[in-house]
């Protein structure tokens, strides 16, 4: 008699990918196409995604993103439109990719021209972002406070929603062959994954996304990545029939805190988020809740009318170094070496650079590995080739 677990990873496999967020998903969800892929994942508690907002923003962040970064997130945005329809057609599980742009909401004077230099900058950049006066972005907008002085409308940037995102992504998973495994495991210094009941594993390439705790999953044969976890906040709330949701991502700053509202169809509000360095500590502090609240209520009065429905912690997977981590190894498997291949630290934009992401990814194992790997002698000790570059 088979445990659960057992079940879900009987037969043969080429790869494991370890952890199945975003990026995790979509890359097995690639390699099912020329390799047996089982893809391993200790579920939505630990995962950075079924917290994110979903904004797709690489214009409204493009100043607080390193030069790196943003011609990734544009590269990203641009394959959004064409996977989120193959993942709709797909699965026939809808993501919820809304365009109809993003507000960026000025309270004041000062505020006021920080968002015009916020358009200005962004055009300057070559990006699009139109300054709005206070008239055009209450009528974009009828529920905003009648406070705001003013804006700029960023029609490129959208969102989706994660939790969608990456239920799509794994029920294509299974549908292309996937085998999908719901525990946790781990790395073995042989190479071997090594799950919560104790099974073991084995492939030629192991592949582990598993955001913030990529780490925790190493064997001490490997260097760590280094990647760490950055705390944030974010709250789901309900509108009603008499407080709505906006039709618009809503984009502010109050107290000198950012804040913003971001609408589903299905008349929930996301409203995040705080950024905060507190290790991985999952508990909701109450003055984050109470910032959030009342700053989202500051732009949009109706919040207050709206229900509240969730209040989470979650960990964006950072980096010291811009930029996203794609780096291999090689580990002297019982059968042959082991291939290692890590992709971590997409930070604030995971949701946003998860194609992309898995692209590389999918790309970086398929460099040097036929779908089923011959299994030259074991070596003796692990190699750490250089990192590599992403394929495009
Ligand atoms: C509050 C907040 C708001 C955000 N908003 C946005 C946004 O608006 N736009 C955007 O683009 N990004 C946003 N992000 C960032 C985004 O969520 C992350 O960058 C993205 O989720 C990273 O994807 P990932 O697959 O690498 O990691 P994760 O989403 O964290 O997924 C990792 C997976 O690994 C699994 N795992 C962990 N340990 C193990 C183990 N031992 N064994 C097996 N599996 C394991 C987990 O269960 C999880 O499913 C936000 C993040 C936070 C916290």
């Amino acid at each position: 008699m088979h445990s659960a677990i057992q079940q879900q990873h009987q037969g043969p496999a080429d790869v494991v990918v370890l952890g199945g967020g975003p990026v995790g998903a979509a890359t097995a969800r690639l390699l099912a196409a020329d390799h047996r892929v089982v893809l391993v994942d200790a579920g939505e508690h630990l995962r950075a995604a079924h917290r994110a907002a979903g904004m797709l923003a690489p214009t409204s962040e493009f100043r607080t993103t390193e030069p790196e970064v943003h011609a990734l997130a544009l590269d990203a945005m641009g394959r959004w439109p064409g996977e989120a329809a193959a993942l709709e057609t797909e699965t026939g599980i809808g993501l919820d990719l809304r365009t109809a742009g993003t507000l960026h909401v000025a309270l004041g004077a000062d505020d006021l021209a920080r968002t015009t230099h916020l358009a200005d900058a962004a055009r300057a950049a070559g990006l699009e972002a139109a300054p709005l006066d206070r008239r055009s972005l209450r009528r974009a907008e009828p529920g905003l406070s009648r406070r705001v002085a003013g804006g700029v409308a960023v029609q490129g940037d959208h969102q989706v929603d994660p939790r969608r995102l990456v239920t799509a992504l794994r029920a294509s998973c299974a549908a292309r062959g996937v085998r999908l495994v719901d525990a946790a495991g781990r790395l073995a210094d042989d190479g071997s994954v090594v799950l919560a009941d104790g099974c073991t594993l084995r492939a030629s390439v192991v592949v582990v996304c598993a955001g913030h705790r990529t780490d925790a999953l190493l064997p001490g044969a490997l260097p760590p990545t280094g990647v760490r976890a950055v705390a944030g906040t974010v709250l789901r709330l309900h509108g009603t029939p008499t407080a709505p949701v906006p039709s618009h991502v809503l984009r502010g700053r109050v107290d000198d805190r950012e804040v913003y509202l971001v609408p589903r169809t299905d008349g929930e509000l996301v409203v995040g988020a705080t950024s905060v360095e507190r290790g991985t500590d999952e508990r909701v502090p109450a003055g984050e809740v109470l910032d959030l609240l009342g700053d989202a209520a500051a732009l949009y009065p109706g919040v207050r009318e709206m229900h509240l429905a969730e209040a989470l912690s979650g960990h964006r997977p950072t980096l010291a170094t811009p930029g996203p981590l794609l780096r291999e190894h090689t580990l002297p498997g019982s059968d042959g070496p082991v291939r290692v291949v890590l992709s971590t630290g997409h930070g604030r934009h995971g949701v946003l650079l998860c194609h992309r992401a898995a692209a590389a990814t999918a790309a970086a194992v398929r460099t040097s590995a036929p779908s089923v790997a011959p299994t030259p002698p074991a070596r003796s000790s692990p190699s750490v080739p250089p990192t590599l570059e992403e394929a495009s």
